[in-house]
């Protein structure tokens, strides 16, 4: 067993949220420690749509609130990363068949312009189908009208790359092929037990976050002891919902399509990715986490099925390469494309040491959520409350 460290934090978890949330308490003097049991990104922060965006559709769940902070999160990213996200035009065919026509679509961009304070990003247009030159061979037949609006673009793994490169650079110590096992109350800290390289370490935090994604629940289960913590006994409800995408050898050149599932009515994009596109998502429900999930036929057939609705038909050789990721949704009835994307942050922060375990949220409100963790936990570890602000700390691609 190798020397013990105290840290004041110790983040379980090398995704997005891991990554934010080390960096804000480096940025604050706190001294951190991330545990990754794989690689940093390897996860879901390497397997979403890769869109910092505000959501359109959430308005159809009425989910306000995320997409006006969503929308002020992605604002502030393309001003602290330039380099890691870029502004894409949208667009939004609607058909003779589609189910949102011309008065939904148009409503709801209004709202969306509105929602984020009405600013230059936010101008959309609609073309008439005698003004649509048809690019990148989308379907005219029965087609009325495109929309085009502004949203963004990034490659996520980069993107937590480069945060918690700032951590990094802030102080916080990062720890790849770090499986978290379990921690128990030492006096005012806690005492956790990580396997690395084969061997059992150990080190003491004032304040543990769980920052497992898909495995929320199981970390949660490893820190004892529950009874004596009335916050951390209530465990997350989670269900779990893998979204996969694939990636064809065909050129997107105009921008991303935002089209509708001929099967489901979901909505699916279609991207430019390089000199490749990527169309995604599906939604399957999972019974438990599974690192590196794979497509299932199924879904590579539905998203086949898809674009060939709308665009020239590929076939399965045009795929190159195709991924899966696992969203953290509440538990509830509803079908998971109407279920909150909101980040749940389930804490006790008044017990002995604290911990805060943060369930589902978005690649966009990264920085969001990792402000939130932090102004919980700032009383605890006795920090100012104040000084969170990471909305100007520049980003940067890490090699
Ligand atoms: C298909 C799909 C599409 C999406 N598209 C978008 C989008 O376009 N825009 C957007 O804003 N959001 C999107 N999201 C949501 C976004 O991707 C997630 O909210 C985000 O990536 C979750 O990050 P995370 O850090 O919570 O989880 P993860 O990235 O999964 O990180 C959790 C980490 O914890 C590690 N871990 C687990 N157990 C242990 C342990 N015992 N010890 C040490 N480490 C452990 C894992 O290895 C993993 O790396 C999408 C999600 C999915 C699934």
């Amino acid at each position: 067993m190798s020397t013990t460290t105290d840290y004041d934090v110790v983040i379980i978890g090398g995704g997005i949220h891991g990554a934010g949330i080390a960096q804000v308490f480096a940025v604050n003097r706190l001294r951190v420690l991330l545990l990754e049991h794989y690689t940093v990104a390897s996860q879901t922060s390497s397997r979403s749509s890769k869109l910092i965006h505000g959501g359109l559709r959430y308005l159809e769940s009425f989910q306000l609130r995320l997409v006006k902070e969503c929308l002020r999160e992605r604002e502030i990213l393309l001003r602290i990363a330039p380099e890691l996200v870029h502004l894409v035009p949208f667009y939004i065919p609607v058909y003779d068949f589609s189910t949102r026509g011309s008065l939904t679509i148009g409503a709801g961009l209004t709202l969306y312009a509105l929602l984020g304070g009405l600013g230059r990003h936010f101008r959309f247009r609609r073309y008439r189908r005698t003004d649509w030159t048809a690019p990148d061979g989308l379907r005219r037949e029965g087609l009325r009208a495109v929309y085009r609006y502004f949203d963004a673009q990034t490659d996520d793994r980069q993107l937590t790359r480069a945060v918690l490169h700032s951590a990094v650079t802030h102080g916080a110590d990062v720890e790849e092929h770090a499986e978290f096992l379990h921690a128990g109350v030492a006096g005012k800290s806690w005492r956790l037990y990580y396997r690395q390289a084969g061997r059992e370490q150990s080190c003491r935090a004032r304040l543990l976050v769980n920052a497992t994604g898909p495995w929320v629940r199981q970390t949660a289960l490893k820190i004892a002891p529950e009874a004596a913590r009335p916050a951390a006994a209530v465990l997350p409800q989670v269900s779990l919902v893998q979204g996969a995408h694939i990636e064809v050898d065909r050129v997107t050149e105009q921008g991303i399509y935002y089209i509708e599932s001929p099967r489901d009515r979901r909505a699916v994009f279609v991207m430019p990715w390089g000199a490749r596109t990527l169309i995604g998502t599906t939604e399957t429900e999972l019974q438990a986490p599974v690192a590196d999930p794979v497509p299932l036929a199924a879904e590579i057939d539905y998203l086949l099925h898809c674009y060939n609705h709308y665009f020239e038909p590929l076939t399965q050789t045009e795929i190159v390469n195709s991924f899966a990721g696992i969203r953290v949704l509440p538990k509830e009835k509803s079908s998971a494309f109407h279920r909150s994307r909101d980040t749940r942050l389930i804490a006790d922060t008044h017990h002995g040491p604290g911990v805060v375990h943060v369930c589902g949220g978005k690649l966009t409100a990264y920085r969001h959520t990792a402000a939130r963790v932090y102004r919980l936990a700032a009383p605890l570890l006795g920090a100012g409350a104040g000084s969170v602000d990471t909305s100007r700390l520049r980003l940067q691609p890490v090699e």
